[in-house]
């Protein structure tokens, strides 16, 4: 939450007559403003001008009971945790924000929360390992979790009264970028009483801030792009409530699904660079998105930043500048065999899982993050063997570009080609 105080960061004391500019930094400071200041305090012991990892479990006290500063034991809460979840809490116009040691395990705390017999509405293409925990964990514990492919049109049926306590929404879906009109959904949900969390992961907080759109708790993987150098695997919270900011941070601490102060250092780190990364990584996948779209070789593209995009005025609404983020997907021609050699052919986009990092990445969802999903759920969400899921970093665009066209090359069969192989 909010870190140790800092005198510079103080809020101004009133009845000063002298016009004093605001501190830095302050809420009407722009994104990459906070991103570079927030919980960003210098030490007041040497001055260092970007804080020490504090590894020590424990902090001395001077009496029983009586701490020398804020910190008695690391899982509890830690400075370098504090930094970090302060700079997230800014950047998702939050009051609080809490750190966990994942994504998963922030899904999991949040679901924790609940009380047993609780009900959760979710979209149908939540993140697998949500997915996983929605179906085989939450339900352990006597919480019960309906998924709609349409929850603007669905939600409102969908909800059963004194029971549905959450709605989890994932806006862009994976791997198909499908968007949910948050406003939409929190405006049903809110008249019942219920709260919704929105899964930020794939647009990070420079592109989309889902509190402003009235969700009540925003989750990352901070694993992607907050971190964005695929060396941290660690998770976050932010909401304005003080009574989930009680509940959460109980649970935070008695769960103790915490992140280690190095990672929150190197996390904070990532996070001071994410608006140039998500506006580089932005720029390129819009290129490689264009591209594609243009292709012979390719049946269809899945960006939220083209004009072809079937939501793409939610992007409009929802997006900052209705950007599209890092992510796309599209299908090849040629089907799985094109796709898996897509990935194999590419030499710039690495073939591997997982996203949001300055590297580009490539993947067949069918195969790879969503083998798990029956085949016939699989294609009725859009998740066709022919898919090509791609996370576009922070190379040079042009390179990306002429990487992707010597792939599709090699890999895709154009119409006749692919009609001599569907007919054998
Ligand atoms: C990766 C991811 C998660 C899970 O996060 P971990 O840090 O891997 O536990 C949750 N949601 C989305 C959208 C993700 O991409």
């Amino acid at each position: 939450m909010t870190g140790p105080s800092n005198p510079s960061l103080q809020p101004l004391v009133d009845g000063n007559s002298i016009e004093t500019p605001p501190r830095i930094p302050s809420p009407e400071h722009r994104f990459g403003t906070l991103a570079v200041h927030s919980g960003a305090h210098h030490d007041p012991s040497t001055g260092a001008v970007i804080a020490p990892i504090s590894l020590s479990t424990t902090y001395a006290q001077t009496d029983v009971g009586k701490p020398v500063g804020l910190y008695e034991y690391t899982r509890s809460a830690n400075p370098n945790r504090d930094n970090f979840e302060e700079a997230v809490a800014a950047l998702e116009h939050a009051r609080y924000a809490l750190a966990f040691s994942s994504g998963s395990a922030t899904t999991a705390t949040i679901l924790q929360s609940l009380a047993s017999g609780s009900h959760v509405v979710s979209v149908s293409d939540v993140y697998g390992g949500t997915h996983r925990y929605f179906t085989k964990v939450a339900s352990a514990h006597g919480v019960q979790v309906t998924f709609t492919p349409c929850i603007e049109l669905h939600v409102e049926n969908l909800i059963r009264p004194n029971e549905t306590k959450l709605i989890w929404i994932e806006s862009p879906s994976n791997p198909t970028l499908g968007l949910v009109d948050i406003r939409k959904v929190a405006t049903v949900a809110h008249q019942h009483g219920i709260k919704v969390v929105v899964d930020n992961t794939f647009l990070s907080p420079y592109i989309q801030n889902p509190l402003d759109h009235g969700a009540d708790i925003v989750v990352h993987s901070v694993t992607k792009y907050i971190n964005g150098h695929s060396d941290v695997l660690m998770g976050v919270a932010a909401f304005n409530c003080d009574e989930l900011k009680e509940r959460l941070s109980f649970l935070q601490n008695a769960i103790g699904a915490v992140p280690s102060p190095f990672d929150c250092w190197l996390a904070h780190r990532g996070l001071k660079t994410l608006h140039l990364r998500a506006r580089e990584a932005t720029k390129n996948a819009t290129t490689v998105a264009q591209t594609l779209e243009e292709s012979p070789l390719v049946i269809s593209v899945n960006y939220p930043g083209l004009k072809s995009h079937p939501q793409r005025e939610i992007a409009i609404k929802q997006h900052r500048d209705g950007m599209g983020g890092g992510m796309l997907s599209f299908r090849i021609k040629g089907g799985k065999e094109a796709a898996e050699r897509f990935c194999r052919s590419t030499r710039i986009f690495t073939l591997a899982e997982s996203l949001g990092g300055v590297e580009s990445l490539v993947e067949v969802p069918s195969s790879m993050t969503h083998a798990g999903i029956p085949k016939e759920q699989r294609e009725a969400a859009g998740v066709f063997d022919d898919l090509v899921r791609m996370s576009c970093g922070i190379e040079d665009t042009e390179d990306l570009k002429v990487d992707v066209l010597q792939a599709l090359e090699k890999s895709a069969k154009p119409d006749d080609a692919a009609a001599i192989t569907n007919g054998a």
